[in-house]
């Protein structure tokens, strides 16, 4: 087993270390890296590296990269059943299935993640108010842990870890094959709105109004507006297709009518775009372009619905290559707050960033659902992710010291957060977010899958301490 030293990063880009790294390509060299003399740091579980913070870092420690475990094992094409290992992305499981009428039923906004390590953070996308989070549509997986055990994972067969390991954060073992069922999809495109949005309580309401009617919706938040317009932005609702619906849909079923294009109206490379965002920013041109792009949003609304691939609307973000080095280093700031708090709590969120005059650059509002996992980050309710530049030492502090105070005024209410997301908690939010109860439900499980500790990142020494 080869142990390389190297930086390994959030890909935010703000936080990482030097770490020594192994990338295994079968199960038995897992168990061997687990069980290896590990210093004081332990090792951390690390898929495609797309958690924004420091889920999946461990500076002064090991980290075990699961990039190469990416084969699918099986996919059945009759009940869009596939098993996979872990190191599957998004990207490779919908190329494989989207020919047989098959998409992931749960995708985040970049296809690059791991299929690890979206059950180990139990991902949630546009879609979770009405199917609920990647964990639901994990039938079983199986767990290697530091322990040397093979343990395996269902709702029926050692239920407590299956539940408790996803949504995890990595910190019971690594999974090394998963089982997980797909949706149907009859066309390979949906029906798109992209509908502009007054101010915060629009947002809001719209989703509500839309819910029982679209299969995604999301919204865009121009995070710079105030006054009457505070909270204004873009509602985007994506709705299926259904069984004959769309007569020429079953053509673009090819993995190649799905891929997001290489270059922007057909002609300029799309990887000339992001030193463009760059410039804007360093201008400070950030809030004349969200306004911008708030405007443009009228003329997208009278061209709805159009139709648009499943790639396309999912994987906005893929469009442009390397955008994050436009805002890096960065973090994200993911929120989730209770329904009847939201309207207030998101107002005062805004508020405060504005007082502090550090605006997030991106602003995105879901309505979410609760679930049945124990480190959960559900709510009946809605969230707000807040991208924030980091700089300097001087912005860094302020970015900590703001977010900090933010998730004071969201854990009053009731509200969580998202591990995935995050790179500011205290280790006192953990206890005030899950509950005293499940916080002991999950040390126990830790104290017999890893008694020595061995799974450890960044995060979870922040969180959790090193017990
Ligand atoms: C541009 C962008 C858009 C995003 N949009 C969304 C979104 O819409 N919704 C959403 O929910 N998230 C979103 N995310 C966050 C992303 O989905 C999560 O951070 C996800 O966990 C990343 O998966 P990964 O494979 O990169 O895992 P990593 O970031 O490498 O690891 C994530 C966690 O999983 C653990 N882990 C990894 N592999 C395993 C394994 N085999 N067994 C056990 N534990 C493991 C790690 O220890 C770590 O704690 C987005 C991220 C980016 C960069």
């Amino acid at each position: 087993m080869q142990w390389q030293r190297g930086t390994v990063r959030g890909w935010g880009g703000a936080v990482g270390g030097e770490s020594d790294v192994v990338r295994p390509t079968e199960i038995s060299a897992v168990q061997e890296a687990l069980a290896s003399d590990h210093g004081p740091n332990g090792i951390a579980l690390r898929g495609s590296g797309c958690s924004y913070g420091d889920a999946s870092i461990n500076p002064g420690g090991r980290v075990l990269d699961t990039s190469r475990m990416n084969r699918i094992l099986d996919f059945d094409p009759e009940r869009g059943v596939a098993v996979v290992e872990p190191g599957v992305t998004i990207r490779d499981l919908w190329r494989r299935s989207i020919g047989d009428g098959y998409w992931p039923a749960v995708v985040p906004g970049t296809q690059q993640v791991s299929v690890g390590g979206a059950a180990a953070m139990n991902i949630h996308g546009k879609n979770n108010f009405a199917v609920g989070t990647f964990g639901d549509h994990v039938r079983r997986f199986t767990l290697a842990t530091p322990t040397g055990e093979l343990l395996e994972c269902s709702r029926s067969e050692n239920s407590d870890v299956f539940h408790a390991a996803i949504s995890g954060f990595g910190m019971l073992g690594c999974m090394t094959e998963i089982e997980l069922e797909l949706k149907r999809v009859h066309s390979g495109r949906m029906r798109v709105w992209g509908i502009p949005t007054r101010d915060l309580d629009d947002n809001l309401s719209m989703i509500e109004d839309l819910r029982e009617s679209s299969d995604y919706l999301v919204g865009w938040i121009d995070m710079h507006a105030t006054g009457d317009a505070l909270g204004r932005g873009q509602m985007h609702r994506g709705v299926q297709f259904r069984e004959g619906e769309d007569p020429d849909g079953a053509t673009l079923l090819a993995a190649d009518r799905q891929d997001v294009p290489t270059t922007l109206f057909g002609v300029v490379p799309k990887g000339w775009i992001w030193p463009g965002m760059l410039f804007a920013r360093q201008l400070g041109m950030v809030g004349f372009v969200n306004a911008a792009k708030w405007r443009a949003g009228f003329g997208e609304g009278h061209r709805s619905p159009y139709p648009q691939t499943h790639g396309a609307f999912h994987f906005l973000l893929d469009y442009v290559p390397n955008w994050q080095k436009a805002f890096s280093p960065l973090i994200q700031f993911q929120p989730f707050i209770p329904f009847d708090a939201a309207p207030r709590v998101l107002r005062t969120l805004i508020e405060m960033c504005h007082k502090a005059r550090l605006l997030p650059y991106l602003g995105v509002l879901k309505r979410h659902r609760l679930d049945k996992f124990l480190m959960t980050h559900a709510v009946d309710g809605f969230s707000m992710a807040m991208d924030f530049h980091v700089g300097g030492q001087a912005r860094r502090h302020a970015v900590w010291d703001l977010t900090q105070r933010m998730a004071e005024v969201v854990l009053d209410a009731g509200g969580r957060f998202y591990y995935a997301k995050d790179a500011t908690l205290l280790e006192s939010s953990f206890e005030r977010i899950h509950g005293r109860g499940a916080v002991e439900q999950f040390r126990a499980l830790k104290a017999r899958l890893d008694p020595d500790g061995v799974l450890q990142t960044e995060l979870s020494r922040r969180l959790l301490g090193r017990g």
